[in-house]
């Protein structure tokens, strides 16, 4: 019944680079997949975003998405 409860569309956290990742269906992240032994609840070191990353994640040096992204593009809002 209250399944959106975590889902904050428009919440403090929201990050307007998530929606661009639309624009590439099937996703090219190079982020760990989360597990039970491999949450994802670390923020991202690049911008604090929280819950971004796992543990496998971050051991390998990595950022969330929306900051990969903007590398890849080349450009930082
Ligand atoms: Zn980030």
């Amino acid at each position: 019944m209250n399944e959106y409860d975590d889902y904050e569309p428009f919440g403090p956290d929201y990050d307007y680079g998530d929606s661009l990742q639309f624009a590439h269906p099937g996703g090219n992240s190079a982020l760990r997949a989360a597990t039970k032994n491999n949450p994802r609840n670390l923020p991202c070191p690049t911008c604090g975003s929280a819950n971004r990353l796992t543990p496998a994640d971050v051991a390998l040096g990595y950022q969330c998405d929306s900051c990969a992204d903007r590398m890849e593009r080349g450009f930082d809002f």
